[in-house]
């Protein structure tokens, strides 16, 4: 069976939700039984987004399979609910290296090396290749940034042939464009979508469909205008006001009756729709009702609204799935430094993120330690485990100046440290590709609250990270009856995730739970948080706030 190619571009400008509409096409189109996979071209000159500030880029998600990737990726995988892979995530940096190191190995003959066919080609040879190693019937491919831009056109060009190649029924274009509302007169303006759709046809591409984003209600007599500008039938032109969640999407587009628009343009059948209980979810987000839990996100990058995006998104469904309303606070960590723990007061539950680099560590540490010692829910994901290790030793086993080699070379008791391996490649100035990334398996220890949250035994968690817990202090704190270690990788000897037996809710991994956590399937982490908030219990503890359980 053939694969059919979707390629999402944008238009006007960026960062009105491509990424989002691309996987709401998919999550539509999956609803009707197609197999759908889905990848992203970035025109950025890196060979991937390890090495991007998340302060500034966003998130860096991470597949299964050890990619580092764009956060839209993360969209795709919660829209999609599937596993991607490396080959959904391709920057122009990887693309040209290969060429590159090709051209070294005298595998052009000789040739002149060009934009096109020869970096052309090599998209194509990824594009090819993701649609026959995923064997969807359906691929989606979003291109990143803006049509015009000198930084993307070699993406649109290869995209260009492979509609030529493969046929106007079996590839397709939609163009998600930005529609300015003008305070003065009061109206939408059509012209820059307009131009925008002339700047695709400029390049030998007529779009199928035209997406009008606004933050404003969108009126027919616009999207009519843009229609008729843009050569493009009515129902070909969709407005996308800008929602009350970003999960209505994929209903809207059901209510337009978009997946059938799209699988008739397709060749396709529109199957029997399948429940999918995405309906159900929006309603209860937009009903908003249920008890408010003020969650405290305790961490670095606080400024940028999507560098913990999947960690939100993540507490978020836990919350609808209890019933309950997040409340998600933001912290920075510098702050907690300078003025104390004072602003934690009100907290439901605290959650620590992961991060890199010495700054505002030790008002992390110190919102640790007030979660542990007032039993506030608490769950830290990466250096959220590292630094409640170092927290743990520090205040409880009294290794006073236990530290993580990360933040200070010379640390007197690294309880945290890099693996030999490691070490070496760094020294080598190398941090590309240094860290541990990607699917590992885990072992939950019996009668831990892990065993009984997850339900099994046998675990499998992504990672990204560098450093570890120092095994040669495993005896010490051994010796402590209530620093547990819940989860240790067997085959590389390697701790996990570590619990405290007194208290409601302590759990600290080493991995990422929140690149697998879907809106309906919340992750177990996330949910025993979430549930260590809404379901109190008997007081067993001496603290008043400690009425939640596990
Ligand atoms: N900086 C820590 C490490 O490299 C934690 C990384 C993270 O939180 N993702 O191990």
């Amino acid at each position: 069976m053939s694969t059919k190619f979707i390629f999402v571009t944008g238009g006007v400008l960026s960062g009105v939700g491509k990424g989002i509409i691309a996987a709401s096409l998919g999550n539509i189109l999956k609803n009707h039984g197609h197999s759908i996979f889905i990848q992203k071209f970035d025109p950025y000159l890196n060979v991937d987004a390890g090495t991007l500030n998340p302060a500034e880029h966003g998130e860096c998600f991470v597949t299964a399979d050890g990619k580092e990737t764009d956060l839209d990726l993360g969209h795709y995988e919660r829209f999609l609910d599937i596993e991607l892979t490396k080959d959904s995530s391709v920057m122009s940096g990887v693309i040209y290296q290969t060429v590159i190191e090709n051209e070294r190995k005298g595998k052009y003959l000789g040739k002149t090396i060009q934009v096109i066919p020869h970096v052309t080609d090599e998209i194509k040879r990824r594009l090819y290749e993701a649609a026959k190693k995923s064997k969807a019937r359906i691929l989606i491919t979003e291109i990143g940034g803006t049509v015009g831009d000198i930084e993307a056109e070699h993406f649109l060009e290869a995209a260009r042939q492979v509609a030529l190649e493969q046929g106007s029924k079996n590839a397709i274009f939609v163009q998600v464009a930005y529609l300015p509302f003008l305070e003065s007169s009061q109206e939408l303006k059509t012209k820059p979508v307009q131009n925008a759709l002339q700047s695709l046809r400029s390049r030998g591409i007529q779009p199928a469909m035209v997406f009008c984003r606004s933050d404003k209600s969108i009126d027919e007599h616009s999207l009519s205008k843009i229609a008729l500008f843009g050569g493009l039938k009515k129902e070909a032109v969709v407005g996308v006001p800008t929602l009350k969640t970003i999960y209505a999407v994929p209903e809207l587009f059901k209510k337009l009756d978009l997946d059938k628009f799209v699988l008739k343009t397709l060749g396709l059948k529109a199957m029997k729709i399948r429940a999918n209980g995405w309906q159900k979810l929006v309603k209860r987000i937009e009903g908003g009702s249920g008890k408010n839990i003020k969650i405290g996100l305790v961490g670095k990058y606080m400024t940028m609204s999507d560098t913990y995006i999947s960690v939100v998104e993540a507490l978020k469904a836990a919350c609808y799935q209890q019933n309950c309303v997040a409340n998600i606070i933001k912290i920075d960590s510098e702050y907690i430094q300078k003025n104390g723990v004072k602003i934690l007061k009100d907290l439901d539950a605290i959650c620590v993120p992961g991060g890199f680099g010495s700054r505002g560590i030790e008002g992390i540490i110190s919102a640790i330690n007030y979660a542990r010692t007032n039993n506030i829910p608490f769950l830290g994901l990466c250096l959220g485990m590292q630094l409640s290790v170092i927290e743990y030793a520090r205040n409880v086993l009294k290794i006073k100046d236990a530290n993580s080699t990360e933040f200070n070379l010379k640390a007197k008791s690294p309880v945290i440290n890099l693996m030999e391996e490691q070490t070496q490649v760094l020294m080598q100035d190398n941090y590309g590709a240094t860290m541990r990334l990607g699917s590992f398996k885990c072992k939950l220890a019996k009668n831990t609250k892990a065993l009984r949250i997850y339900g099994k035994s046998e675990i499998v968690e992504r990672h990204r990270h560098r450093y570890e817990f120092n095994n040669q202090y495993r005896s010490n704190f051994a010796m402590d009856n209530n620093f547990v270690i819940a989860g240790e990788n067997i085959e590389l000897n390697l701790v996990e995730l570590i619990e405290l037996k007194n208290h409601p809710y302590f759990l600290a991994c080493q991995y990422h739970p929140e690149f697998t956590s879907r809106p309906l399937r919340p992750h177990p982490l996330f949910l025993g948080l979430i549930n260590a908030c809404v379901k109190p219990v008997r007081n067993k503890t001496k603290n008043p706030k400690s009425t939640h359980l596990v």
